[in-house]
């Protein structure tokens, strides 16, 4: 953690901020703060430097041409490779999935090469998956099922480098692109170092706290009391409900 209060990055919302996505870090910063953690939010637009200093970095999904900005964003401004270098917290979600991986080709058939740290790439499924998602988790630290909805058009293969985030037992995921075969078992999310990955928005935090209290532990350096917020048990049990899972 950086030396006073722990920073929570919102990378180009203007871009990456559809389905609420924004609403990560507040989750993070309520979280960290009930704790007694002293959190804020640092937002850093399309046209802004990115800090390479932040404790967690979080980004969002996007339309096909504004994902395309943040790829271009990415690709060249050194911050957030740097921090990732420096093995800084990252969350991505769906647009932000497929821009941090080698490439993606879009709807229109358009190939945008990404920023190369997820060992990933993805085309489209020539369908959109829309609805309810929820895994199993495959990470340490993580035992609840992963709740989210999801809306996106691309599939995303991983190769050796990169790891799913969950099986899915409900909804698509990373799905499957045009001519590809589909997987023995479909799974969601990339993890690869520092990143996690999903193509969960809810926001996906708020659905999910263990998630976000694995990345504020990892963020803080060690573990983190426990911390029960009044309705999320509720809101899990009603989206996960709403997915057919009891
Ligand atoms: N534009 C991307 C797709 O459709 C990502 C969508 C999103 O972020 N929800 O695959």
């Amino acid at each position: 953690m950086s030396d006073s209060a722990l920073t929570i990055g919102v990378l180009m919302p203007e871009v990456l901020g559809t389905y609420g996505d924004t609403g990560n870090a507040m989750v993070l910063r309520e979280r960290a703060r009930r704790r007694g953690i002293d959190a804020s939010i640092i937002t850093v637009g399309l046209t802004d430097a990115i800090p390479r200093s932040l404790d967690i970095y979080t980004l969002g999904g996007g339309e096909d041409t504004a994902q395309a900005l943040a790829a271009e964003k990415f690709r060249a401004d050194p911050g957030l490779s740097g921090a990732l270098e420096d093995g800084r917290q990252l969350l991505a979600v769906c647009a932000s999935l497929q821009v941090l991986g080698m490439w993606y080709r879009d709807a229109r058939d358009q190939r945008v090469e990404g920023m190369g740290v997820l060992d990933i790439t993805t085309d489209p499924q020539g369908h959109r998956a829309i609805g309810e998602l929820v895994t199993v988790p495959l990470v340490d630290g993580l035992t609840e099922p992963l709740t989210g909805f999801e809306n996106h058009g691309g599939g995303t293969v991983l190769g050796p480098g990169a790891r799913p985030l969950g099986r899915v037992v409900a909804g698509v995921g990373n799905g499957t692109p045009l001519g590809h075969e589909a997987a023995a078992e479909a799974v969601d999310g990339v993890v690869q170092g520092s990143i996690i990955a999903t193509y969960m928005h809810g926001p996906v935090l708020a659905r999910n706290p263990q998630l976000a209290d694995l990345l504020l532990s990892r963020a803080a350096g060690g573990p983190l009391e426990p911390l029960e917020v009044p309705g999320t048990a509720a809101l899990r049990a009603e989206r996960l409900d709403a997915a057919g899972i009891r």
